[in-house]
C-alpha cells in the first residue's frame, strides 16, 4: 500500500480548520499558506484539498480537475506573491519533497515556492 494516507497530519489539521494556517490563495481543491518556518522572503506552500502523500500519488489518483487546479493554483499564488519572472528580482523555484530521501517532513503532497531573493544552487553535490 505505497500510497496510504494519514488523516493525522498537520496540512490535513489546517485542511479541517483545526489549525490556523496564513491563506494566500484557495479554489475548489487547492489552498495555498505562508510556510510557519520561511526559508526565503517568499515561501509559500501549495496543498491540494484531497488526500493524496505525494506528487506521484496525486498524479496517478487525483482527477483530471484537482490536477488542472492545482497546476493552475501554483501559477496564480506565483502572480500573487509577484515572483512571476519579469520584473527585476524575479523569479522562483518550486520543491516538492517526497518520502526518505527527499526528506518530506508532512505526508500529504505540497509545493514550496521559493523566491523573493537569489536562491542560489538548486542542491548540494552529492559528493561535496
Ligand atoms: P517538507 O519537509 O517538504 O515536508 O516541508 C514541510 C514544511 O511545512 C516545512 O517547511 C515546515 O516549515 C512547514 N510547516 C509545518 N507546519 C506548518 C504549519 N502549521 N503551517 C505552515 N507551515 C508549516
Amino acid at each position: 500500500m505505497p500510497y496510504a494516507y494519514d488523516d493525522q497530519n498537520i496540512f490535513a489539521k489546517i485542511l479541517r480548520g483545526e489549525i490556523p494556517n496564513k491563506t494566500v490563495y484557495e479554489s475548489a481543491h487547492s489552498l495555498a499558506f505562508h510556510d510557519i518556518q520561511p526559508q526565503a522572503p517568499v515561501h509559500v506552500l501549495v496543498i491540494p484539498k484531497g488526500p493524496y502523500v505525494t506528487y506521484d500519488h496525486f498524479a496517478a489518483e487525483a482527477s483530471d480537475a484537482e490536477i488542472a487546479d492545482y497546476s493552475r493554483a501554483i501559477a496564480e499564488v506565483c502572480r500573487i506573491v509577484d515572483v512571476a519572472p519579469g520584473n527585476d528580482g524575479g523569479g522562483y523555484r518550486l520543491i516538492s519533497n517526497a518520502g526518505e530521501a527527499g526528506v518530506q517532513e508532512v505526508p500529504h503532497l505540497h509545493v514550496h515556492v521559493l523566491g523573493g531573493r537569489v536562491l542560489g544552487r538548486m542542491l548540494k553535490r552529492f559528493d561535496d
